[in-house]
């Protein structure tokens, strides 16, 4: 998620660690509570940069360690299949973007502590949107996603480039999500069941696109956690950034940290759609 004014970010990510602590500490009185509920997260990058989204090996590794005792990890499609909400203790881990480092730096910890895996990729691994991306990581190959798949990962879609889908027309909407899929799923020899949407935006559109395309599920990066009932194109996902410590880790995955998270996007989606009206208005002008 991108916002336009780096000052009311970082003044958004004070009070955001400041709830995250006030969350800590009283999920210490309740700790059985604070660590109940199933949820999906979603990862970027695992490397040593400095990208916001990028986490470091180390922190993945114990972030990961921290989950698998406490935690039951499954398959994204078994959390989020119908026999799955009887246990309200699941994560699911999931990536987005599709980068390279998923293969060299993600892979080997998950494969060793047994956790399984999804990776949102996009169609075209070569001339994505890297504007809409904010960085410019190189991407997954071919062969390497056929990989992941052949160790058990599942793979989902991201669109064709990444790009804005919120300013797209009916056909080149189509070409992203409907087109993309087709001619992905032709050269993967893989059928790509899940969609992840491209920043996390979604809008009557793009949902009726997305079914259209064929996909059972299209998850968000609302950061909720997951309720009894849940509409299959509105899955939440929590978005990792790099500025977490252990009990910030800790504190967001609650109960009440899910809850504070899904607000601190609310406002972020907020300010987004409201860019873009402006930006409309000021073009028609
Ligand atoms: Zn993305």
């Amino acid at each position: 998620m991108k916002t336009t004014n780096p000052q009311k970010r970082s003044i958004m990510e004070q009070v955001y660690k400041l709830g995250l602590s006030s969350i800590s500490r009283l999920n210490s009185f309740l700790p059985e509570a604070a660590n109940s509920g199933s949820y999906i997260l979603c990862y970027h990058a695992i490397d040593n940069d400095n990208w916001s989204f990028t986490i470091t090996p180390n922190d993945f590794v114990k972030q990961m360690e921290y989950l698998k005792k406490s935690k039951n990890i499954v398959k994204l499609s078994e959390i989020i299949s119908p026999d799955s909400k009887k246990d309200n203790n699941q994560v699911a881990i999931t990536f987005d973007d599709g980068y390279e480092s998923v293969c060299q730096n993600a892979l080997p910890i998950l494969r060793k502590l047994k956790i399984p895996a999804t990776v949102f990729v996009l169609g075209d691994n070569v001339n994505p949107d890297r504007k809409e991306m904010s960085e410019n990581k190189k991407l997954l190959s071919i062969q390497q996603i056929k990989e992941l798949h052949q160790v058990g990962w599942e793979i989902g879609f991201h669109s064709k480039t990444h790009a804005y889908t919120r300013a797209l027309d009916k056909n080149r909407l189509r070409k992203e999500i409907i087109n993309g899929k087709k001619e992905f799923e032709e050269k993967l020899g893989i059928s790509l069941r899940y969609f992840a949407y491209p920043r996390g935006i979604y809008t009557d559109k793009i949902i009726r696109t997305v079914k259209k395309a064929g996909f059972k599920a299209a998850f968000t990066v609302d950061g909720e956690a997951l309720k009894k009932t849940i509409d299959p194109y509105r899955i939440p996902r929590t978005v990792l950034d790099r500025n977490r410590d252990m009990q910030q880790f800790k504190a967001l995955l609650s109960p009440l940290g899910l809850w504070l998270g899904s607000k601190r996007i609310s406002v972020l989606k907020l300010e987004e759609h409201l860019n873009y009206r402006i930006h409309k208005l000021t073009v028609n002008l």
